[in-house]
């Protein structure tokens, strides 16, 4: 039993510490103890091993570390990738070598399937084109969507690809690119999920989902009917007349036994959690019409309204406030949701009189506030799974 309570300890902490360290700067996390912790390992903690560095090595180590942290945060790499491939491979031979004895012959043939969906999955996400902004597909990618006026403004232009910003795009300094309707850089897959990719990726944590969810299946039906039933058990006692504490005693006693399998079961339910959590964030921002990308800006705003900076007015429909953008509006028609909101953020620092003409109030809460991208959820979902082509 301690063995297997030292083993689970190890992943139940491996996969604590890589979800703070890999979700921790989630906009809504932000000021939550996960968000701190975040912070202390991608910042304080950096920031004390240069300290110590420098006063005890005359500052040698530092630019080595930091030209391989550079090279892990900035530049492509598929170093998550490799690590994803050798847990799946990993569990699936130490299943295979002690489970594939006890499956049925459905499961034999389901087992093969099921285990080769993260590796499809996954090639067809990590070669896919999320949306590249390219000379040729410029007009198209600025055709796309509206700008909100809120977190996208006409005539940004980017500066390195030279190129006017098309709203809900983003330049990804990893793939060197900007890439139309950007969610988020994937280390998983090592590429950017946009546009024209995100329904690939959600397939991918689709099928991580569905293997990892067989695995548990599997693993705790073998641990359960084989081991219990035959070896530990009266046969005639029921599993679930059992004390609960007993019942994980037996289970302990069995993984610690079954070590193969036992292992494939812990590490399968444990990454099973950070799975369908990672899966069931997404499909919350896809339902509320929204990216990742812009989840950040949103933060943002919220913090304002906290602050109370925020200004809200309707302007008339006919009259847009900024004259100069309005021609690159008009290259959008055919989105169907418009808004006549107006906003102004306002300065503390810097004091300036309010635009005349409009009744202007504070804005209370996020909410008052229209997401033109927001069509509903069925047709946010439709915009996922078959987008827009560039
Ligand atoms: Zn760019
Ligand atoms: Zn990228």
């Amino acid at each position: 039993m301690g063995a297997v309570r030292q083993v689970g300890l190890v992943i139940l902490g491996i996969s604590f510490f890589t979800s703070i360290a890999l979700f921790g700067h989630v906009p809504r996390l932000r000021s939550t103890p996960i968000g701190w912790v975040n912070r202390f390992m991608w910042s304080i903690f950096p920031r004390w091993l240069f300290y110590i560095d420098r006063r005890f090595t005359g500052g040698y180590i530092g630019p080595l570390i930091s030209g391989v942290g550079n090279y892990l945060m900035n530049e492509k790499h598929p170093l998550i990738m490799a690590f994803y491939l050798t847990l799946v491979s990993g569990g699936l031979y130490m299943f295979v070598k002690d489970g594939w004895q006890y499956l049925s012959p459905v499961h034999r043939i389901f087992v093969p399937i099921v285990g080769t969906l993260p590796y499809i999955t996954m090639y067809q996400a990590a070669n896919s084109d999320p949306g590249f902004v390219t000379l040729e597909n410029h007009e198209r990618a600025l055709r796309a969507y509206p700008y909100d006026h809120v977190n996208f403004r006409p005539g940004v232009i980017c500066r390195t690809c030279h190129l006017r910003k098309p709203a809900r795009s983003k330049h990804c300094s990893i793939c060197k690119h900007c890439i139309a309707k950007h969610d988020h850089h994937c280390v998983w897959i090592n590429n950017c999920v946009g546009q024209l990719n995100i329904r690939h990726f959600l397939c991918f944590l689709g099928a991580t989902n569905v293997f990892l969810t067989y695995g548990v299946y599997l693993t705790f039906d073998i641990l359960q009917n084989v081991f219990m039933l035959r070896a530990l058990m009266p046969s005639n006692t029921p599993i679930s007349s059992l004390p609960w504490s007993i019942y994980m005693h037996l289970l302990g006693i069995i993984i610690v036994e079954e070590i193969y399998i036992g292992a494939v079961f812990l590490l399968a339910s444990l990454t099973g959690i950070l799975s369908y959590a990672f899966t069931i964030y997404h499909l919350y921002l896809i339902w509320a019409g929204t990216t990742t990308n812009e989840t950040i800006k949103w933060s943002d705003w919220q913090d304002d309204i906290k602050n109370g900076d925020i200004l809200i007015a309707e302007s008339d429909e006919n009259s847009p406030a900024e004259d100069d953008e309005y021609d690159e509006d008009e290259i959008c028609r055919h989105w169907p949701k418009r808004t006549t909101q107006l906003f102004y953020r306002q300065d503390p620092a810097n004091v300036t009189e309010l635009p005349r003409g409009f009744l202007w109030r504070r804005v209370e809460s996020l909410r008052e506030m229209d997401n033109v991208y927001d069509l509903g959820w069925s047709k946010n979902f439709k915009d996922v799974f078959w987008p827009q082509e560039l």
